[in-house]
């Protein structure tokens, strides 16, 4: 493992400055990263980015293994509590950092780069160019956290150009900021293809998350009505709209301690959803104080009729 110092040289040499095959190499200032991704690039290499806000869980282990994947590429993982994406009275301050454990996890992975900014490092004095998702980025949680999609997008954007890289890779976990950014990336014409990875899950269905640290037993026993709101409504697909919402809001009803927030059935743009074929069920609930989100696809309408097994 090696890490950049203050002025951005690096303690490791190999395949070029800043980098080092087989080894996890940290940096944290934007201009040295982008001199060591643009030489890759040169080089004939794939610059593949992870982002995240740190605190590692499985969901984000299996967005750098899919990463690792794509031939002749580099995986760089960005470690970043965004502050521009917490709302005030938010949990920006109690946000769980775990900078040694992420590293290691990004080392087993296989990750070559890291890229873990300062706020003053990436932001300097406080930004006052921000890019806005328009009315969609209102919605959703969008009308729960106002501002969150604009600190979202603004930060993503950045490190877009900061990394360069030809493949971003994002989970359907948080599917509203993934159907954001795939629209950021298309209307504002950055060189990046975004991909989306599935939902990480619990073998009791409960979608993985760095937040999920903040429920004690009950509240994660209560947190399971969520995943199974979902299933339930998943089911009741061949009966049409009114239907999955009806049997995924009588799970999430049956629940007390859940605390609901938005059920949104919607067409996979996030319009609005169709009489047959693919759906987006998105539910955002609080359980104790703190806020879950969980998603699934729905399949609409007779077609999506399961066969019985001859
Ligand atoms: P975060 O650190 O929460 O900003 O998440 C970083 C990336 O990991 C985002 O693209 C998330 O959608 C993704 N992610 C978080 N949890 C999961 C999960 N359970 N399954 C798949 N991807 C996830």
């Amino acid at each position: 493992m090696s890490v950049t110092d203050e002025r951005g040289g690096s303690e490791s040499v190999g395949a070029g400055p800043g980098f080092t095959a087989g080894e996890v190499t940290v940096h944290r200032l934007p201009a040295e990263l982008s001199k060591v991704t643009r030489t890759l690039r040169r080089t004939g290499r794939k610059v593949v980015l992870v982002p995240t806000m740190g605190a590692l869980h499985e969901g984000h282990l299996e967005l750098i293994r899919a990463a690792r994947r794509v031939p002749n590429s580099v995986t760089v993982v960005s470690i970043f509590v965004n502050p521009l994406q917490f709302g005030p009275g938010e949990d920006f301050d109690s946000y769980p950092r775990t900078f040694e454990e992420d590293l290691r996890a990004c080392e087993r992975e296989g990750a070559e780069l890291v890229f873990a900014p300062t706020r003053r490092d990436l932001y300097g004095d406080e930004p006052r160019t921000t890019i806005d998702a328009g009315e969609p980025g209102r919605e959703l949680e969008g009308a729960s956290r106002p501002g969150h999609f604009s600190g979202v997008l603004t930060v993503v954007a950045k490190l877009f150009n900061i990394v360069g890289p030809d493949l971003a890779l994002f989970g359907e976990k948080d599917y509203q900021q993934l159907v954001l950014l795939r629209r950021m990336v298309r209307e504002l014409d950055f060189p990046t293809e975004v991909q989306g990875i599935p939902i990480v899950r619990e073998h009791d269905g409960l979608a993985l998350s760095s937040r999920n640290r903040y429920l004690d037993e009950r509240e994660r026993a209560a947190a399971l009505t969520l995943s199974a709101a979902l299933a339930a409504g998943t089911h009741a697909g061949s009966r049409g709209a009114d239907a999955v919402l009806a049997a995924a809001r009588e799970v999430l009803d049956s629940e007390p301690m859940v605390e609901l927030d938005y059920l949104w059935l919607c067409d996979p743009e996030l319009g609005p959803a169709p009489e047959e074929g693919e759906a987006r069920l998105l539910v955002a609930a609080k359980v104790g104080g703190t806020r879950l989100l969980d998603n699934a696809l729905v399949e609409l309408g007779p077609a999506s009729r399961v066969e019985p097994a001859r």
